[in-house]
């Protein structure tokens, strides 16, 4: 008999894990709490590291296809306070089909894999947000709003950093933990007033007086870009207007010599701010139906760029786990065995990028004259994020 399983979240680790527990024999049920059509913005566009690419590959998902509305990064310029390039590093690929990482708008990724789950047959219910779940010996029971409960043989919590099922699996916490960044990001809309280097496929990552700054030429001409202004306390929605946060960056990269302010200033709206967050050891990823992927175990500070990746090779492993053993919770704790330690190692990378993002005058300096030298040496018997890039299901 076909078993169900619900996936609470339509994000990327829930489509994704659909896909998989589809691909693994199971009935999958999407249920996504955003009204249909209503896009998360959250730092407007993500880089999608080729590790987490090459995993789409093993649900015969093509990158090429997913991620046809994005464009390769494969390399990365990193910039000094003075406006000097430091050193230029690779962000990953070419895999052997030759798929590199590839930047791309938020909602265009999660348009893609939706599309990618209802071609396979997958419902996806939009407008539902799980509320509650009671658990007993044959399966779960969850509840959406006031909808009426939906029994299962498996709940798949992908509800993302605020995860509901997290909370419910885990009453004592943790909660996730603001890191001291805010986030912003847009694209331009008209021409950009500065000198600006247009390299295809090299993301710019510069480290400004007061906040870090990152940017990359896309193919249709606009500037695709990212800042960290870093704030001691989370921004609410109701600290900035439209116009007051842009105005406040465009001040932030007033002095720095590279073209931040320039580039906002092509920029309409600036999206954001959104918080930076990461979430540490969540002590319960399941019980005997319900199990936690993608941001709800784990969320890596965005400044990794290997969130996505994570939930995707977290939905890769479920299935395999879930297709192989014969019983729920068995295959539950397997794909934790493999998992665990590999995001919690991510997670702790994360942490120790995002640290270093801004300095006073005396560190930026020292920052600036000792990056290269520092870089060559990390650098020189390969790159040191291998563990991460080249990882392969
Ligand atoms: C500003 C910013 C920039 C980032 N940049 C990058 C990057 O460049 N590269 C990278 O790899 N990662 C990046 N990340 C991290 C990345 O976005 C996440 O790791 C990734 O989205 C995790 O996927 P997920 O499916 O677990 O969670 P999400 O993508 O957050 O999806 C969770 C989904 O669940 C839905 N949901 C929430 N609660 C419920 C509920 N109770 N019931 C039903 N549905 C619910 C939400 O609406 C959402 O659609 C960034 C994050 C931020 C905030």
């Amino acid at each position: 008999m076909t078993k169900t399983a619900l996936v609470a979240g339509g994000g990327i680790a829930g489509t994704v894990a659909a896909i998989a527990l589809h691909r693994a024999g199971w009935h999958a049920r999407l249920f996504e709490s955003r009204p249909e059509g209503v896009a998360d913005e959250r730092g407007a566009f993500l880089t999608v590291a080729v590790n987490g690419l090459a995993a789409l590959r093993a649900l015969d998902l093509d990158p090429g296809k997913v991620l046809a509305a994005g464009f390769p990064t494969p390399s990365l310029a990193m910039i000094g306070a003075g406006g000097r390039r430091l050193a230029v590093l690779p962000l990953g690929g070419p895999a052997a089909d030759g798929t590199v990482t590839t930047t791309i708008r938020r909602a265009d990724l999660y348009a893609a894999l939706h599309a990618a789950a209802v071609e396979r047959g997958i419902p996806i219910e939009f407008g539902r947000r799980l509320t509650s779940y009671t658990e007993g010996r044959g399966g779960v029971a969850a509840t959406f709003g006031s909808d009426p409960e939906i029994e299962a043989g498996l709940l798949v919590g992908a509800d993302g950093l605020r995860s509901r099922t997290r909370e419910l699996l885990n009453p004592a916490g943790p909660a996730p933990t603001y890191l001291g960044l805010l986030n912003a990001g847009g694209f331009t809309t008209g021409p950009v007033d500065a000198e600006l280097d247009r390299t295809p496929g090299l993301m710019h990552m510069a480290f400004g007086r007061r906040s870090f700054f990152g940017w990359a030429p896309a193919p249709d001409g606009s500037v695709w870009w990212f800042a960290n202004p870093p704030s001691r306390q989370p921004a609410r929605p109701s600290d900035f207007t439209a116009e007051s946060w842009r105005a406040h960056l465009i001040d932030l990269f007033a002095d720095d010599a590279f073209p931040a302010a320039a580039i906002i200033r092509a920029t309409d709206v600036a999206i954001g701010p959104w918080n930076t967050d990461d979430l540490r050891r969540v002590p319960v990823w399941h019980s005997a139906h319900v199990v936690l992927a993608g941001d709800a175990a784990h969320a890596v500070a965005p400044s990794a760029g290997q969130g996505a990746s994570m939930a995707i090779e977290d939905a890769v492993v479920l299935g395999r786990c879930l297709a192989k053993a014969g019983e729920t919770q068995k295959a539950l704790t397997e794909y934790e065995r493999i998992r665990r330690p590999r995001v919690e190692r991510v997670v702790a990378a994360g942490r120790r990028n995002g640290s270093g993002k801004t300095a006073g005058p005396v560190g930026a300096a020292i920052r600036d004259a000792m990056l290269p030298l520092a870089m060559k040496l990390l650098y020189r018997k390969g790159n040191p994020q291998a563990w991460i890039l080249d990882h392969r299901m």
